[in-house]
Parts: C-alpha cells; structure tokens; sequence
C-alpha cells in the first residue's frame, strides 16, 4: 500500500474532513476514535473513510498518532446519519460527530467506567426497606421500591436516583442487598387489558414490524398511549431487538421511566440524559452500542444513541419543543427519529395529544398512519372548560373572583388545585409610576424580571443579574412598583386568600436544586401539598389523581404574537395542563382566564377538539404559505452593531444563487433585537419545495464559510422553529 489517506472529522467549525496520513489502518478501523496533530495541539477525532488520495501533497499531510482499537467503533449507520445531518443542516460533520459521542470520549484519555452489576434485596433489606429510610429521601425510596419487585441492574437503578452508587453501596455494607449473576425472573407489574382503540393501534404497528412505517399516534392526555407505548416494546424485545424512546424532558417526569423499568423489571434500560455524570452516560451509551440494553430511553440526543438491533422508535409527546436543539447544530430529533426508522427499516410511533401541524400535515398526505386514540383509558371523563371574562372582573394580584370562589371550593372539598402562570419571579417588570421607566435589561431588548425574595433583577433571557434599586434611576421617585405578576406574587396573594391552604410553588426556581422537583412531586401525590401554583413545569405529564381544579392565568400573550407557531404551542400547552384535572374517579375543571372569550382557539379548546383547532390553522397557513405548506431557512446573524449583522448578510444574500422556487428575503433585525450584548439580525428563506431549498443551501451554505465575517456571529437554521 503506497499511501493511505485517512479522512478524520474534528470538532472543528469548517465543513469538510481532514486528511492525513495513515499506516496499517484497516477497513474495520471506520467509525473509530483517532488522535491527530492539528495546529499545535492534538485532538480527537472520529476515522470516517480511508482514500487512497488526498487533494494535498502527501508530503504536507501529518501522520495519524493513534487509533483507538479498545472501544467498538461506531457503525456505519450511525456515521451515515452525522452524514445526512450534515448534509441536511449545513452544519460541520465533524462538529456533529464529536457532539454526539459521550463527552468521556471527546478526550483520548478517558476513565473507564465500572461492568454493570445486578443487586437483589436480601430478606434483611426487605425488613429494613423502606422502613428505615428517613422520610424525605425521596429517591432512595425510588430505588427500594424497584428493588422490592426484583433483583435491577446498576444502570436501571442508577436511572432511576441520579446518586445511586453510594447508596446501593451503604446498603450492601448493611446487609441489604447482594449482587447476584443471573436475571432473576422478577414479578412484573401487571399490564391492563387494552381497549379496543388501544388494541387497534397496537395491531396496527406490530404488523408493520420489521419494515419502515411510520405512525401518528394521536391520543387525548390520559388515552393510554403509554401503555400502547409499552405493548409494542415488548413485542419488539420478544424478537430480541431494541427499543429507543424518546421523551422531552426525563428529569422533569421520572414517572415515566419508572413505568417503564417496573413493567420490564429484567430487562437492561439505559437511561440517556444530560443531568448525568460524565462516566454514567459513557456506560449507558456503551452498552446500547453492545447492544446490552435492550431499551434506551432518551432526550433528544439520545437519538444518535449506536443500537446495533434497533427494532422501533417511539417519539412521546412529538409536538414538544424540546426535541429542537437551539444551539449549535439546530436539528429536529423527531424528524431525525423519521430519518433512522427508514434507514434500519423499523416502525417509529409519534405520540401526542396535541401534534404538531408538521406531523399533522404528514398524516393527511397519507405518509404517516393516523392512529386515534379519543377516549380516556380509565372511563375518566374529561374536565369541563370554561372562560373567566377577565374585562368584566377586577382582578385580585391577577386572580378574578370566579377563580378564587372555585379554588375555595375545591379546596373545600379536599381535593388540590394547581394555577398555571407561565412567568417565574415575582412580576414580570419593575416600573415607576411617575415617569414610566420600565427596568430594562443593560443586555438585551427586553424588561429584567423582579425576583422579590432574592432581592434581584433578573434577565430571563441572558442571567444578568442586578440589585433593585431604591429610587427610580430616571427621576429619583422611591415609590417604584411591581408590574404584573410572576409565580411568587401569585403565591404570595393566595398564601393570603387561602391562610391554611398548604401552597407549593413548582417553577424553575423552587426546583433548582437537585432533587427538589421530585420531593415536590412526592409532596403533591402524598396530599401534602392543597395548592400548586406552576409554570409549563408541571405541565408535563405528571398525574396527581387528587387533583381537580387547574386555573390558567393570563394566557392572552400568545394570541397575539408575531410567530406564527404561537398559538399551536399555546393551544398544546392549554391542553396539557388542562390534562392535569380529573384524571382519576373525579371530575375535572379547567378556568381559564381571557381578555379575549372570543377568540377562535378558546371554541375548539372547549370542545376539546384538536381536529377543528389544526384545520383552522392549517387554513391560515395555507393561505400565508407557511410551514407545513412551505420549508424554511434562517439565516441568523448577530453582532456588537446591527449594522455589522445586517451588511453581512446583505453581503450574503448577494451570493444566494437562483432559484425557480426559493424566495430569498431581506435581511431584517430579529424580534428581539439585542441579546445577551449582542444585536441580531436575520435572513428567511422560504420555498413550497424542500428540494429547491435543499438545492440552493447546498450552493450557497460553501460560500459562506468563506465570507469574511469579522466581529460577525453566524448559524443557518434549517426548519427554524423560532423566529
Ligand atoms: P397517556 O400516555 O395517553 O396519557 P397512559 O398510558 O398514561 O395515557 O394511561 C392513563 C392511565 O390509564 C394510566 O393510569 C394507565 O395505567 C391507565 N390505562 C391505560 N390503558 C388502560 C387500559 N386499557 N385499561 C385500564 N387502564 C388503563
Ligand atoms: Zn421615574
Ligand atoms: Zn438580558
């Protein structure tokens, strides 16, 4: 062999591999992690062909250092679908590559993380657990419980409580548990009998296993989709394949993992997500690759998680925001999800109660299979939702009188209800009555929001942080004042409405610390809890069977937004909360309160009715040749000036070629003009043809690594879901 070219990607910001040259490597060498000279550091990278030529002189090119032959490389798959996000995002393959591997094996040298290993209680545990953990330790009782139903593997447990390893070694210490070899067959917890709806979805999918086929599964909250969710995994294992489910956000519902390792107690679950220590998701990750873990459950990285018998997708809750990175590479994980399905040939499932229009519009097309899901699994009716006239009500700290009387009510009763306020802090703005200064952020185009206990001005945008002043910095009057209302104020006034009510605030704030979320959690299951005063936080699938009362505050922001997905994701995100109400024997009740009873969406989201809501807006976007009836493009620019921002794309423009369908705009500054210091600005594209846009990114995305971009910051975002 002459010369041998290997051709690395580096976790580099240019769009092409890096050649240099190797000696011995062998074709099974593809896919692993090598060590290259490059400028005057080394770095990792990731073996992605070996050519035996090279567009540089072989004399110029360095020399591979090393290869790494002890970890498996990645399988050709998997480098096939950094390939298609590269080519698809314009974004670096190399970038893409390094950003989806485990950060452990970014550096060469990395420790090694412990085998996995399996515990069993011992009959002294069973006497001990849970009866001896203190009250409030709400993981360890996680990890009892589990353990209670049979012998778990490390990786399970330490999914399930995020400190596991000290614990389950205090408690081997102890007497408590041993390790044992063999999958004990442990006792699962018994499955319901599917309804008919539930059966037909189920059928639906497993017919089509082993081939791609996408599906919809479009089912109110509470339908069970969840356990159709499970019916299928099981068959999938049954065949001896994996299963890779992806879910928005795990920390914010351990319920759902928890369901899912107590109904496959001997089955070997990885649990991938980004609040893990660095050694734990390089084990995790690892034994997907080995296909060890017969199940991954993930956020949206975990969609490039290696699964060698990947057999089905599920995506949960597919409208979710979340499964959009917004920095760095801006991928959709759900269409990644669509993308691997077709790749290795397996069924994906789609779930929501509230899809999105894209997914939406896929299934009317007839390329996705709508399954239906209309009624709740347990025979539980749905809330009954009414509007508060918010313009014929004086409002008490934000609250009307209607809604108070049914809080008391409910509260009368004994059951729990939640106010949903999508605003942290104390108000949303600091303002002096006598002149009309508003405390601005010093960093961005927007209001700093008053964070009373803290005795803080917070920027939600960027965290500049600062003290509140004592006068008004713009004419000296003292008397400067809350405007709004923010979840603290609101627990303020109905800790004072309600004074024996016990009031839980559950928003980012009062669940930052680790472990405090599910204390919370456990709080409100365990009747500690009688009023909940929550952002989009509690939104997301939790299920409080005492819970009857949801009172929405404010949700009149949205409708009249300039983002044209604004009333989509509110419309979702009412739903979802009003999903929160009644999901047990007891009726539900949602309130929510409006300056504007007769807006459209209010008539379709008392009806419950999805399919009204998504025709209308499908009409409307249809008429403005919006997404889903078009694709687009943003190029996005910033800059210490808006001038600089706006002349590079201008100059940008400028090189955009032709293009019969693609309509390239002006560069216009972005809705918020000044973020975190900087001013930006943006170019849309649009077309009704993905593969004229395709085509024309493909010429044009070249052209602008090499555009000169002094004191310019520059990303293109294909599939833009913010503007
Ligand atoms: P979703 O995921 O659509 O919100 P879940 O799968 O969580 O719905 O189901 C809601 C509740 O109904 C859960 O408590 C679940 O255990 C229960 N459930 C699901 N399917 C059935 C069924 N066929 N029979 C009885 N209960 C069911
Ligand atoms: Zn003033
Ligand atoms: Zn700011």
């Amino acid at each position: 062999m002459p010369h041998q070219i290997a051709r690395v990607a580096l976790d580099v910001p240019l769009p092409r591999l890096f050649d240099y040259r190797g000696s011995g490597l062998a074709e099974a060498d593809v896919g692993r992690r090598v060590k290259v000279p490059f400028g005057r550091k080394e770095r990792v990278g990731l073996l992605l062909d070996i050519a035996d030529t090279s567009d540089c002189p072989p004399e110029k090119l360095k020399a591979v250092l090393a290869v790494d032959r002890q970890q498996a490389p990645l399988a050709d798959d998997v480098l096939a679908l950094f390939r298609f996000c590269a080519d698809y995002y314009h974004y670096p393959v190399g970038q893409i590559a390094l950003a989806a591997l485990p950060t452990a094996l970014r550096r060469w040298q990395f420790q090694a993380p412990g085998p996995v290993i399996r515990f069993a209680l011992t009959p002294a545990g069973r006497q001990a657990l849970p009866a001896d953990l203190p009250a409030r330790a709400v993981a360890q009782r996680r990890l009892a419980a589990r353990l209670a139903s049979g012998p778990a593997a490390s990786t399970e447990l330490g999914a399930l409580c995020g400190n596991a390893a000290p614990v389950l070694r205090a408690w081997l210490q102890k007497g408590w548990l041993k390790t044992v070899q063999e999958d004990a067959a442990a006792q699962q917890a018994a499955p319901p009998r599917l309804r008919e709806e539930q059966q037909a979805a189920c059928d639906a999918v497993s017919a089509r296993l082993g081939e791609f086929a996408p599906f919809l599964l479009h089912g109110i909250t509470g339908s069970g989709k969840t356990e159709v969710y499970l019916r299928l995994v099981e068959q999938v294992l049954a065949q001896g394949r994996q299963a890779l489910i992806l879910v928005p956000e795990i920390g914010l519902t351990p319920q759902f993992t928890q369901r899912v390792a107590m109904r496959f107690p001997a089955t070997a679950i990885s649990v991938l997500h980004s609040g893990l220590a660095e050694g734990e998701r390089l084990t995790r990750w690892q034994s997907a690759q080995a296909g060890r873990a017969r199940i991954v459950l993930g956020t949206r990285l975990a969609v490039f998680t290696p699964l060698p018998e990947l057999g089905l997708i599920i995506v949960d809750e597919e409208h979710d925001a979340s499964f959009s990175q917004q920095e760095g590479l801006r991928y959709s994980a759900r269409d990644l999800a669509v993308f691997r399905a077709r790749q290795r040939e397996v069924p994906v499932v789609l779930g929501s109660a509230t899809p999105s229009l894209e997914s939406w519009h896929n299934a009317a097309a007839g390329r996705y299979a709508r399954l239906t899901l209309a009624a709740r699994a347990t025979g539980a009716s749905l809330p009954a939702l009414g509007l508060i006239d918010t313009r014929l009500e004086k409002l008490d700290e934000g609250l009307s009188r209607p809604a108070l009387k049914a809080i008391g009510d409910t509260l009368g009763r004994g059951e729990q209800a939640l106010v949903f306020i999508n605003r942290r802090g104390y108000a949303p703005a600091l303002h002096c009555p006598a002149c009309a200064w508003v405390a601005p952020c010093p960093r961005c185009s927007a209001r700093l929001t008053l964070h009373l206990r803290e005795r803080r001005l917070r920027c939600h945008h960027c965290g500049h942080e600062e003290r509140i002043p004592a006068h008004c910095p713009a004419c000296g009057n003292p008397d400067i004042r809350a405007l709004g209302q923010g979840t603290q104020r609101v627990e303020e006034a109905l800790a004072r409405h309600f004074p024996h009510a016990a009031v839980v605030r559950a928003d980012r704030d009062a669940t930052r610390r680790k472990g405090s979320w599910e204390a919370m959690q456990a709080q409100i299951h365990g009747g500690k809890a009688d009023l909940i005063i929550g952002t989009q936080l509690i939104a997301k699938g939790h299920d409080f069977p005492n819970l009857t009362l949801v009172t929405v505050l404010d949700a009149d922001g949205a409708l009249f937004s300039l983002d044209f997905r604004a009333e989509e994701r509110l419309f979702a995100q009412l739903m979802q909360v009003a999903g929160r109400a009644g999901r047990a024997d007891k009726p539900g009740q949602v309130l929510i309160q409006t300056g504007f009873p007769q807006h459209p969406l209010f008539a379709h989201l008392l009806a419950h009715d999805f399919a009204g809501f998504a025709r209308e807006q499908m009409d409307l976007r249809r008429a403005g040749m919006l997404p889903p009836f078009s694709r687009q493009a943003v190029l996005r620019a910033e800059a210490g000036r808006l001038a600089d921002a706006l002349d590079w794309l201008a100059a940008a423009r400028a090189l955009a070629p032709a293009s019969p369908t693609v309509e390239v705009f002006q560069p216009v500054s972005a809705p918020m003009l000044k973020k975190a210091g900087l001013e930006r600005a943006q170019l849309w594209l649009q077309s009704v043809s993905r593969s004229d846009l395709q085509q024309l990114l493909r010429e044009w995305a070249p052209k602008l690594h090499q555009l000169p971009a002094r004191n310019v910051r520059w990303q293109l975002d294909v599939d833009p879901v913010e503007n």
